[in-house]
């Protein structure tokens, strides 16, 4: 269908994916600049998907400001912020305002900087994101790769060093916007092939932290500055997320500038994508794949089977960040349910060209959307009559007009309890998935059943 409006479109704000990644990283306050709606917004999402506090500042554009450029709102931000939370780093990020109106944020930086004085002030790093041109995961790769270029040209004279040596194996992963739990769970399973890891971004404890006696203006954890100034020593990079093959990443960057190799690999969700990562890893630590790994993927092969009679031929409609569908489709097709529709409010080429693959090697019929919104998504789904959506609680309605379950999975989850905590990643979040899954067909089933059946 064709048409020349979105309508609740299948994705979110740039500076979202921006601010996230700011979020990762230690003694971090992430900036707007452009209008505080902008800012609330952003901040309502995460506080309702993550359950914490989230402070994110703007430079609160006002009519004068759209008129005259913002240069002075920018300053006084930096002002503000720089007194009020004492930051290590303070992260801009453009809104649509800022970017339609031209500010030319870097020349503003650089003219406040020589007129305070950088070694008085945080680092301040910047990354376009014009919402108009792109998804919140644009603004995200885009800021995990400010960040890592930042802080490339500052360690070329730095000799701090979190890594040391690189015969130690050292790895830094680039773990796509993934929850919390998985970040902590990717980390586990790196510790226990002996490797010392860092993250970028790894908010699995600003945004999934412990409770307080007292307000922390910017809470504990994130991706320390000395670390990030120390991935010039990885051994390896490990770059999660398919999308990123077609882009230039922070990863490309790391391994063109400083020699580390880097490993492109896609989210390791269900068993083939998932033994493609501990393949990986087994390759870049040279060590056995260790047992508690080989027993989680043994239960989920034995899962599979049990639940193969609830599943086989079911229908499905997937939908939100391009390489979660990716990979949770081609996880559906492992475990035989048909993804009919897979949708993404991305420009989405490496998902398609994935996808067309997928299809083409389960012999299963996909409809792909890229750059997709709700409204076609629900019209391809009154055609294709999937039994369960998989995505996020943007398809809560669809779900209810359609009276079939919604998996929840990604991001925004904000009708219901725990996202932070929802694992997706590897055998261990494969499992859970796979469990709520069957769970949720064999749940329609018991409602839908005059006999009120406790067997099912
Ligand atoms: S105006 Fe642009 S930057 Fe602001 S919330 Fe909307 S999409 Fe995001």
């Amino acid at each position: 269908m064709n048409t020349t409006v979105t309508r609740n479109p299948c994705k979110l704000c740039s500076p979202l994916g921006a601010s996230l990644v700011f979020k990762g990283i230690r003694g971090t306050i992430p900036l707007l600049h452009g209008s505080q709606g902008c800012a609330t917004y952003i901040r309502r999402y995460f506080i309702s998907h993550f359950r914490e506090p989230v402070d994110i500042a703007s430079s609160n554009f006002v009519e004068t400001t759209s008129i005259f450029g913002g240069a002075k709102n920018l300053c006084e931000a930096l002002e503000n912020i720089n007194e009020q939370y004492r930051p290590e780093i303070i992260g801009v990020a453009t809104t649509c305002l800022s970017e339609t109106i031209g500010d030319d944020v870097p020349l503003f930086l650089n003219n406040f900087l020589k007129k305070k004085g950088s070694e008085t002030f945080p680092d301040i790093i910047f990354v376009s994101t014009p919402s108009y041109s792109g998804t919140h995961m644009d603004g995200f790769h885009s800021a995990v790769k400010s960040i890592v270029e930042y802080y490339s040209h500052l360690c070329e004279s730095a000799d701090s060093s979190f890594f040391g040596d690189r015969s130690e194996k050292s790895v830094a992963v680039f773990p796509n916007f993934v929850s919390p739990a998985d970040i902590r769970h990717l980390k586990e399973i790196i510790l226990d092939f002996g490797m010392k890891p860092v993250f970028v971004p790894d908010y699995s404890q600003t945004l999934d932290g412990v409770s307080w006696n007292k307000y922390e203006k910017i809470p504990e954890g994130g991706t320390s500055r000395e670390n990030l100034m120390s991935l010039r020593e990885a051994s390896f990079l490990l770059e999660l997320g398919n999308s990123l093959t077609g882009m230039d990443s922070a990863g490309k960057f790391l391994e063109s500038k400083f020699g580390s190799k880097n490993y492109g690999l896609g989210l390791p969700i269900g068993i083939d994508l998932t033994d493609d990562f501990f393949n990986s890893l087994k390759i870049i630590s040279g060590r056995k794949i260790p047992e508690k790994y080989i027993a989680q993927r043994g239960r989920l092969v034995d899962a599979y089977c049990d639940a193969h009679k609830y599943l086989f031929g079911k229908k499905a409609v997937v939908f939100g960040e391009e390489d979660m569908v990716v990979s949770i489709a081609q996880f559906l097709c492992e475990i035989g349910v048909i993804p009919v529709l897979c949708a993404s409010g991305a420009k989405g080429s490496e998902m398609r060209k994935a996808l067309q693959q997928l299809s083409q090697k389960y012999k299963n019929e996909i409809v792909i959307r890229t750059k997709a919104d709700f409204v076609g998504i629900e019209e391809e789904a009154e055609i294709l009559k999937p039994d369960f959506l998989i995505g996020n609680s943007k398809g809560y309605t669809l779900s209810r007009k359609l009276g079939i379950p919604l998996v929840r999975v990604g991001f925004p989850i904000h009708d219901r309890f725990g996202a932070s905590r929802i694992l997706h990643l590897c055998y261990k979040g494969t499992q859970e998935l796979f469990d709520r899954i069957v769970n949720a067909i064999v749940a329609k089933k018991q409602s839908e059943s005059e006999a009120g059946y406790t067997y099912m």
